[in-house]
Formats: C-alpha cells, sequence, structure tokens
C-alpha cells in the first residue's frame, strides 16, 4: 500500500498507519512516542492542524506542518429524517466536491454509511450517484474522516458508532488501495478500533476486487449487489453485469467462503414489475442454493419523478416474500431508514438539496 497524497508535497497524517507515522517522525529525529501522540491527536481527539497538538514541541509542530497535513472534511450540512432513524452529513473534501454519508439508527446499533469516491464510474440505472459518472476517488483520509466526524456527532448525542458500511457514493473495490488502507485504518485499536465483521463493503460485482479483498487480513463482511436472476436484466439494470455475469458472482461468493470462513451477503433490490416476480424469487433461490450466502431483500426507494422504478406493493412484496420462502431460501429484509431525508439506498449523490447513496 502506498499513501495516497492529496497535496504532492506533503502526506497525509490521516492516510497513514501508525507503523507509518513512525517511521515519518524517525526521519524527524523524534522517539516513537510521538507516533502515537499525533496518531491520537488524529484519530481520536480529531484535530484539523498539526498546530493543535499542542504535547508536541512548537519546532516539531514546524517541522511536521511543512512535511505533512491532517486532512479534515468541512461540514456543509446536516440534516436528520424526521423518524430520527437516520441523519445524513454532506462533506466537501479539500479538493472541493460534496459527499455524503449517513448514520442510521437502529435500535442499540448505529451505522455509519461512507462514500469512496466523488460520484460512481458504474452507472447503474437505479442509482442517482450512478448519473454523476466518475469525478473523483476519495482518499484514505477522506474516507475515514466522515466516520472520525459522524463518531464525534454520535457521541455528542452520548452514542456510539458500532458499524460502518462502505455503501455510500461510489464504488469501493475501485478505489481499492485507499479504501482498503482506510480499513486497516479504522480497525487500529489506538484509534477509532471498529473490529473486522462489524465493517461490511458493499460492491456493485466488481470481481477481481472482491478476490482481492478476501486475501486482506481484514476479516470484513462483503456485500454484493446483485438485484436480478438474469444476465439479461442485470446487465440492464446494472452495465458491470457485461463485464461480470451472475455465474461470475456465485463463484467468486464460493471462494470468498472457502477463504475467509463466512459468506457474503446478496443484496437483491425488489423493483416494481423488474424484479420482484414470482419466477424471480424462484430463480433467486435456485441460484443461492448452494452458495454459503445471506439474503438481502431491499424495497426499492423511488427517487421522485426522475425514477424510472417503483417500489412494488405491499401486496406484490408479501407475495416475493412468500415465493422465496417456498423455494426453500432464507432471507431478510431491509426497509431503508431516512426516505424522508433522500438518505436510503440509491440516494446518495451531489446535490445540496436532496442526496445521497448506492448500492
Ligand atoms: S449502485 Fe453503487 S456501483 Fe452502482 S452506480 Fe450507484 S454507487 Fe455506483
Amino acid at each position: 500500500m502506498s499513501i495516497q497524497r492529496a497535496d504532492a508535497s506533503r502526506a497525509d497524517l490521516k492516510s497513514m498507519l501508525p507503523a507509518e507515522i513512525e517511521a515519518f517522525v524517525a526521519e524527524l529525529g523524534e522517539p516513537s512516542y510521538r507516533a502515537r501522540q499525533i496518531f491520537d491527536w488524529v484519530h481520536n481527539k480529531g484535530v484539523a492542524e498539526i498546530d493543535e497538538m499542542t504535547n508536541l514541541s512548537k519546532s516539531l509542530r514546524t517541522a511536521l506542518g511543512e512535511v505533512a497535513f491532517v486532512t479534515r472534511l468541512r461540514l456543509v450540512a446536516q440534516r436528520e429524517s424526521q423518524t430520527g432513524q437516520a441523519v445524513k452529513f454532506l462533506f466537501e473534501v479539500p479538493t472541493g466536491e460534496r459527499i455524503e454519508s449517513v448514520l442510521i439508527v437502529d435500535g442499540a446499533r448505529r451505522t455509519v454509511c461512507i462514500s469512496s469516491q466523488v460520484g460512481c464510474p458504474l452507472d447503474c440505472k437505479f442509482c442517482a450517484t450512478g448519473r454523476m459518472g466518475l469525478v473523483r476517488n476519495l482518499t484514505p483520509g477522506d474516507i475515514l474522516d466522515q466516520l472520525i466526524q459522524v463518531s464525534a456527532y454520535a457521541h455528542e448525542r452520548g452514542e456510539r458508532v458500532t458499524n460502518v458500511v462502505m455503501m455510500g457514493m461510489g464504488e469501493p473495490l475501485l478505489n481499492y488501495d485507499a479504501v482498503v488502507r482506510a480499513l486497516y485504518l479504522m480497525r487500529q485499536t489506538e484509534g477509532v478500533g471498529l473490529g473486522g465483521r462489524r465493517i461490511t463493503v458493499s460492491t456493485a460485482g466488481y470481481v477481481p476486487g472482491i478476490r482481492k479483498l478476501a486475501h486482506e487480513e481484514l476479516n470484513v463482511g462483503l456485500a454484493i449487489s446483485l438485484n436480478a436472476t438474469t444476465d439479461a436484466v442485470r446487465e440492464e439494470l446494472m452495465p458491470i453485469n457485461r463485464r461480470f455475469k451472475i455465474d461470475d458472482l456465485l463463484e467468486v461468493a464460493r471462494e470468498f467462503h472457502q477463504l475467509r470462513g463466512y459468506g457474503v451477503t446478496f443484496e437483491y433490490v425488489l423493483m416494481d414489475g423488474v424484479t420482484d416476480s414470482d419466477e424471480d424469487a424462484v430463480r433467486l433461490a435456485q441460484l443461492t442454493a448452494d452458495v454459503p450466502c445471506k439474503i438481502n431483500l431491499i424495497p426499492y426507494n423511488e427517487l421522485g419523478s426522475e425514477s424510472d422504478f417503483r417500489r412494488p406493493s405491499q401486496a406484490r412484496l408479501k407475495a416475493f416474500y412468500r415465493a422465496l420462502e417456498g423455494a426453500g431460501a432464507e432471507f431478510t429484509v431491509r426497509e431503508s431508514r431516512g426516505r424522508d431525508i433522500d438518505a436510503a439506498c440509491g440516494q446518495l449523490f451531489d446535490n445540496q438539496e436532496a442526496a445521497v447513496a448506492a448500492h
């Protein structure tokens, strides 16, 4: 992993692992405990300026400032859903673009949905972010800072973030190095300290990235957006299916289970007249019958009049669940939180009024 530098001449301390900060301060002639102090300032105290690291000598702060900086996103807006089940954050990254993160409240669970790219190149037809195209990749510091800032917000409310999903704007596995570095940083017990399975990476099905992720010592959960039971329909909905077919996804899901010892989750969005027939339910059960996996059904969230898709009726949803159960599959249903603030799946994109998310 190489450190990504948003500022070509200076290194982002928020993107560096503890051992890297140690090597970095050693080059400045400083002992290793300085690295621990810096890591604490960046990850636990959330400072934006090196000058705020007041237990470092003035001379060290000056020297550090010449070769390093700390990524800090600017909070542009924050909005809570009427039900209180989601809070959406609009951030500006140092290069000026805007991204979104969402805090999702579910019982005692507090999950942060994090963006990995500004926009997304994959153009899934049901996704607001896909309409933007790819603007740019986020750095590890940009990715991590979403979690640090939302965690600080939760802390102010007397709550603690328990889970992370890489399910915001962007395809995480197409910004692999930055995302994986951010995941390793989230795991550091001296910092955020979120354990492996409390983090889930959600992908549209970029198979080489899934294979690579399975070999990382991360133990993160993996969700694959399946969303169709035939290649013809999936190709219409998700152009990535031209490269990676449903069979490829099933095969890589089996590999993932063999390597990691736990299965992937297949996400399946139910869209009226597109993916919600009884035949789809039976095919979904058949496709996944010999794959160790979970199935997560998500009734579609409409994006107002711009949307080409509709949420199925309650009766159709129930019929689909019955057919899937009848075909022998186990599944869960996820009703997206925060629909009233456009903070539900497929509704994240760079719009200051409306906004939010992906897979
Ligand atoms: S669903 Fe995910 S992969 Fe597809 S366009 Fe949206 S952000 Fe990209």
